[in-house]
């Protein structure tokens, strides 16, 4: 019988930071954001990470769409910088900017370390092992930065929480999931970095949990411990080879 092996996609797989990081440098450049905002990159890019992953905190609450965070975190970050976030001129250009960031941020190939490995290594082994992706970034940017990287073909199913019409952690996300590839939450496994997302949505329906840690962050003291916990990819090998029999 064999295990459904849920990964998440952003930061687990593909190196989302490096990527990212790539494609904002270029855009910074292109848009001439140094003459307008007054600052390098690395100062605006900080402010940029701040502003983008507190929008993203209400986009996965429902407190804001879609189309607000992707517009919002370039005109509150330029705002930052002394330009006026309401004002046409501005709201022109992060529209601007939010479509060069799909468009160029998809072709970024970048993965984390070990990963082509890990996955190489399971195609190696499909009889044994079915892969999906969980994903709650946007669909049209998350099918395409597969294939850009060459990662689509190893998966027999690609869950988006668009698609799904629920994001991680809500354990709706992962029942849906469950449902679509008609398997118990104990034949599968989900492998994240991000504690509050992955791992604690995949423990709130049952479902196994390695969680992908390569900066070792500390847990919080409240906090349940991950069913296996690695620093390296290359790590995860070693769990599915050694892991109890699956029924
Ligand atoms: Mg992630």
């Amino acid at each position: 019988m064999r295990q459904y092996l849920l990964f998440d996609l952003d930061r687990t797989l593909w190196d989302f930071d490096g990527n990212a990081e790539r494609t904002y440098r270029a855009m910074f450049d292109s848009f001439g954001l140094k003459a307008l905002c007054g600052v390098c990159f690395e100062t605006f890019h900080e402010r940029y990470r701040i502003i983008n992953d507190t929008l993203w905190e209400a986009y996965r609450n429902g407190t804001i769409s879609k189309e607000m965070l992707s517009l919002r975190r370039f005109s509150l970050t330029l705002a930052d910088f002394g330009c006026d976030a309401e004002s046409a001129e501005i709201v022109h250009l992060s529209r601007k900017m939010s479509d060069y960031y799909v468009v160029e941020g998809t072709r970024q190939t970048g993965l984390m370390p070990g990963a082509r490995e890990l996955l190489d290594w399971l195609a190696e082994r499909r009889d044994r092992y079915c892969l999906a992706v969980i994903t709650n970034g946007f669909s049209e940017a998350q099918l395409p930065k597969m294939k850009s990287s060459g990662i689509d073909r190893y998966f027999d199913y690609f869950f988006l929480s668009e698609d799904i019409g629920f994001m991680k952690p809500d354990r709706r996300f992962f029942e849906a999931a469950l449902r679509r590839m008609g398997v118990g939450a104990e034949r599968c496994l989900v492998i994240g970095d991000d504690y509050k997302v992955d791992i604690a949505g995949a423990m709130a329906v049952g479902i196994p949990q390695v969680w992908y840690n390569p900066k070792a962050i500390a847990l919080a003291d409240a906090a349940l411990p991950p069913t296996y916990e690695v620093r390296h990819l290359a790590e995860v090998k070693d769990i599915f080879e050694t892991r109890i029999v699956l029924p």
